[in-house]
């Protein structure tokens, strides 16, 4: 089984989707002791060349964050840098630079070009696509629309980082089986909310993560990392 977090925003305010700076602190502590953490590129030939984890390791284990707040780069990069552990940020090309403010009613600022380099740079962050327009692909009308949304993404990130992206992580985590079929044609893997990887019987391009958010305890938190409790969950909303 291989974990791969989703996280939004490392930040102290009310945002469901925001996690406290230093609550993030610790499930990344407890992760790395557990955990063996791994980049996405990692995960990627850990799915085609399938081995054990580390000694003393349960598993394996990607952080990511999801639209690229400012405060991923202000209050997230320097945990990951202090634990020396890596981490991706999927990012909409068309949000960079720009703010918004969200129905909680909070200013929220977008990375820019320049801390994104910067991001890169560093060695423990990678950028990866979110598409352009952070469009809901299962909402999108045609196939071409989604053709264009995923490669505007990856060309822009193209000219200004220098470099391709081969992993998508879809708006909102959701996908369906059209829009499944069009970002394999661009993408090596994609990720998509609710779940764990099993490595021996996932698609490359609907890969499950945990979405961490800010109501979550760590006993929540440490739950979640466990196959049985999805077995369960999935189990019940199948149920009902
Ligand atoms: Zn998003």
């Amino acid at each position: 089984m291989i974990v791969v977090l989703a996280y939004h925003s490392i930040q102290t305010d009310t945002y469901a989707h925001s996690v406290n700076p230093e609550v993030f602190d610790k499930q990344i502590r407890w992760l790395k002791r557990h955990f063996e953490i791994l980049s996405l590129i990692d995960l990627d030939r850990l799915l085609h060349h399938p081995r054990r984890p580390a000694k003393h390791k349960r598993g394996f284990a990607s952080i990511t964050f999801d639209d690229g707040f400012e405060n991923v780069l202000t209050n997230g990069l320097p945990v990951l840098a202090k634990h020396g552990v890596p981490g991706t940020v999927f990012f909409p090309t068309s949000f960079a630079g720009t703010s918004v403010t969200n129905t909680y009613g909070i200013k929220y600022t977008y990375l820019d070009w320049n801390q994104l380099h910067a991001m890169e740079k560093t060695g423990f962050f990678t950028i990866q696509s979110h598409g352009h327009d952070h469009l809901v692909l299962p909402e999108v009308k045609d196939e071409q629309t989604i053709g264009t949304e995923l490669v505007r993404g990856q060309e822009i990130i193209r000219n200004r980082l220098g470099k391709t992206t081969d992993f998508y992580a879809y708006p909102k985590g959701k996908w369906d089986v059209r829009s499944r079929k069009v970002v394999g044609r661009h993408f090596r893997l994609a990720f998509a909310g609710d779940g764990l990887i099993d490595e021996r019987s996932c698609n490359p391009h609907s890969l499950p993560r945990v979405i961490v958010t800010r109501s979550m305890s760590f006993w929540k938190f440490k739950l979640s990392l466990h196959p049985w409790f999805w077995k369960l969950k999935n189990r019940r909303s199948s149920a009902s």
